[in-house]
């Protein structure tokens, strides 16, 4: 059985000695969250983790999600007493206003708790994350009466939430949306449609489940400027907040999966439920964003989440397990054969992983402060930088940690031999788990488009400019320290080939949109090495003011791991740099019947 111990003092390390949250005592929220604070909160969070959903993972992987005759469908054994559980701890809600019944705590927090979640269970911990999601959404473009009807409710985890956009004919390219809306005399609409893949849209958990379903209103223009957000309660709600009816929507069967078997993936039948508008006619898209970038951030936590446990079994195994001597001699003479840890090309695979991990958790921690200070901030200038490193970094987060989320998980395996790839272990089950963050929410091809075909040239380039400016100024100014430099000066040249590679996609991909295409995939890889050669100076920099503070060995590891990463992970640029400037050529040369 596969063991999970939570990263609670690495996250403190990030928090206090990297990020230095104290700094942001003037948002909301943040006076509240004082060291000692943040630290229970993070340690009562590993607890639960460790204790309650590292448990039922396997369970839930083997048992998976069973739809009823009646259309009901149970979770598995243990998941509605560790869901009560969740309740109880109040975990949705811990960054949600307090005026809907949160505790208004920064979301750097629920992000750091989200991965521990993940880690333990990933395919429990969608049943919160996604209704999280959907509070999101609700915040921003409700209206009072639908807040005051749903938040405090969903808030407290009583009733879940979920986003419907796909269907069988429409992924990626929402312009081609069916689900119809018929606006009622009383305000409300009709919804008609069906809705395919939707995670959590029916289970046991909750006395509710709220939908957020795309739907295009009778008459409205084709594409995707004709969509509209609706908000579609599984049981209607009388005026006093109490459950009424149940509406015209069911699950018409559960998906069988490769992975996440514990949550129910459901194709939705909406036949003429009662839905209400969220936000303007037409602008549905727009109000789902709020909800997609929530979760594109929570999905790319879920890849680091299973690098990281992946990574915990495949270190203890390989100190456990005997196989052949060290090339340098036997390590243990008294032994049958040395622990495998003692191979250079283990020690390779365990370090490629660790250094992943150890930035990426930084990585996400970063870009939720920018978050909290994009929604917190008073002050416009400060939002909007922040806003823009947001809008900038969201498919890098959520592209870049899960396609390396899902190779570590293999890599992982493979620390185990044969033994990992029979189900004993769980660790296939890693694997299988960690497939799914790749495709949805946006496939990463699709991230990688949204990276260069639009957040790039948004608003002139102003957010990849003060990204450049960022860290250009903070390799110069680290530059003249000495202890510094094994860090900054790799990262300098890495910084030179993604601005290359920005210029290159200005010069050579206005004309030429296959360019940009093309190369897509291989920029937001290399712009995902860059910023986390960043984090590792961030990290390298705190290590070494905190490393005489009786820290040593853990500030020496980290020091070890930033010279790996540098050494070994971030040359990787040069490659995507070479391959974005070959441009489309051959990519594109062939005709498509000869495929
Ligand atoms: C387990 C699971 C859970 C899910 N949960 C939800 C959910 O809760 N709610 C929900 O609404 N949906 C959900 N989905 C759906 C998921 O978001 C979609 O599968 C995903 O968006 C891709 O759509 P598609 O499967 O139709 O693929 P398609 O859109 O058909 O894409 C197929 C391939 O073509 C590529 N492609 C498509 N268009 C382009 C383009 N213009 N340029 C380059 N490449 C392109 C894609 O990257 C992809 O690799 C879930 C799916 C699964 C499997």
């Amino acid at each position: 059985m596969p063991t999970y111990k939570a990263p609670v003092d690495d996250t403190l390390f990030l928090m206090n000695d990297v990020f230095h949250l104290e700094r942001y005592g003037n948002l909301p929220g943040f006076s509240e969250a004082s060291p000692d604070v943040v630290e229970a909160v993070l340690r009562e969070a590993g607890k639960f983790a460790e204790e309650v959903l590292t448990p039922l993972n396997r369970v839930g992987d083997r048992q998976g999600c069973t739809r009823q005759a009646d259309g009901s469908v149970t979770t598995p054994a243990g998941f509605k007493d560790a869901f009560k559980q969740m309740v109880e701890g109040g975990w949705i809600g811990i960054s949600v206003p307090t005026e809907f019944g949160g505790q208004d705590l920064p979301a750097t927090l629920t992000v750091a708790v989200n991965e521990m979640f993940c880690s333990a269970n990933m395919a429990f911990a969608m049943y919160p994350g996604l209704t999280q999601g959907a509070i999101a959404a609700l915040l921003v473009h409700a209206s009072p009466e639908l807040k005051a009807k749903f938040l405090p409710k969903m808030v407290e985890g009583a009733w879940t939430g979920t986003m419907n956009l796909t269907e069988p004919h429409c992924g990626t390219d929402l312009g081609l949306l069916r689900t119809k809306a018929v606006k009622q005399a009383d305000g409300s609409y009709k919804i008609t449609g069906t809705k395919i893949f939707i995670s959590a849209g029916e289970h046991d958990l909750a006395d509710n489940i709220i939908h957020l379903v795309l739907a295009r209103i009778e008459g409205a223009p084709a594409g995707v400027k004709g969509i509209s957000l609706f908000v579609v309660p599984k049981v209607l709600v009388k005026d006093d907040g109490s459950l009424g009816a149940r509406n015209g929507v069911s699950c018409g069967s559960i998906e069988e999966k490769m992975g996440i078997h514990a949550n129910s993936t459901c194709v939705m039948n909406y036949d003429g439920a009662t839905g209400w508008l969220i936000g303007e006619e037409n602008r549905g898209l727009n109000a789902m964003f709020v909800m997609m970038n929530e979760a594109r951030l929570g999905v790319g936590v879920q890849g680091l989440a299973l690098s990281e446990v992946a990574y915990q079994n495949a270190a203890i195994y390989a100190k456990e397990r005997l196989q052949g001597r060290a090339l340098t001699g036997a390590k243990f003479p008294d032994k049958a054969a040395d622990p495998i840890i003692v191979h250079p090309d283990v020690r390779r695979t365990l370090m490629t992983i660790r250094a992943f991990n150890e930035a990426g958790r930084a990585l996400v921690l970063w870009t939720a402060l920018k978050g909290d200070v994009a929604h917190r901030s008073d002050d416009q200038k400060e939002r909007q930088g922040a806003d823009d490193y947001m809008g900038l970094l969201t498919p890098v987060v959520k592209g870049v940690l899960t396609d390396k989320g899902f190779a570590n998980t293999v890599m992982a395996q493979q620390m185990f031999g044969g033994h990992g790839y029979i189900a004993e272990h769980g660790m296939e089950q890693f694997v299988r788990d960690a497939r799914i963050p790749m495709i949805y929410e946006g496939a990463n091809g699709i991230q990688a488009l949204d990276l260069v075909g639009r957040k790039l040239p948004k608003d002139g380039g102003r957010a990849v400019m003060t990204f450049f400016n960022e860290v250009g100024s903070y390799i110069k100014e680290k530059s003249a320290d000495d202890k510094m430099k094994p860090y900054v000066t790799p990262l300098g040249g890495a910084l030179g080939h993604l601005q290359q590679a920005t210029m290159w996609f200005m010069q050579n991909a206005m004309a030429k949109p296959d360019n940009a295409g093309a190369g897509a995939t291989d920029y937001m890889h290399l712009f995902g090495l860059v910023v986390l050669g960043y984090m590792w100076c961030r990290i390298a920099e705190a290590a070494l003011a905190k490393s005489g503070n009786g820290a040593e060995a853990t500030m020496k590891a980290k020091l070890v791991t930033a010279r790996f990463f540098m050494e070994r992970m971030l040359p990787e640029t040069a490659t995507h740099l070479a391959r974005i400037t070959v441009g489309a050529g051959s990519t594109m040369e062939l005709p498509e019947e000869a495929f």
